[in-house]
């Protein structure tokens, strides 16, 4: 953590801020909940208003991750798909259609 930083965070403990336990989800630093309640994050600026807001976009950015990940296994099905139509290499294949398998499997969980 560079000077400037600590130096931040003297500022914000001096202004009557509170060091929390939780840490900043940008940056990993401990985050910081100033006078007027706004809690944020002395190293990268990150601020966060109230805690109900946070579990909204909790779930939101939940609902995002599940939907890429069944794009990013789409797309590597695909990849795979178009591995085997090619692959002339036994063990190759067999390790091909396992992993599609497992894709599958995954694909029907989301
Ligand atoms: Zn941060």
């Amino acid at each position: 953590m560079s000077e400037d930083k600590v130096k931040e965070m003297a500022k914000l403990l001096l202004s009557g801020a509170v060091m929390l336990a939780e840490q900043c989800p940008v940056c990993g630093a401990p985050l910081f909940r100033l006078k007027d309640n706004t809690i944020k994050c002395p190293a990268c600026g990150y601020t966060k208003a109230e805690k109900v807001e946070k579990k909204e976009r909790e779930e939101t950015k939940q609902k995002i991750t599940v939907g890429t990940e069944k794009e990013i296994l789409t797309k590597k099905l695909d990849l795979l798909l178009q591995n085997l139509e090619r692959s002339q290499d036994v063990n190759e294949i067999k390790t091909i259609l396992e992993t599609i398998k497992v894709i599958h499997e995954l694909l029907k969980e989301t």
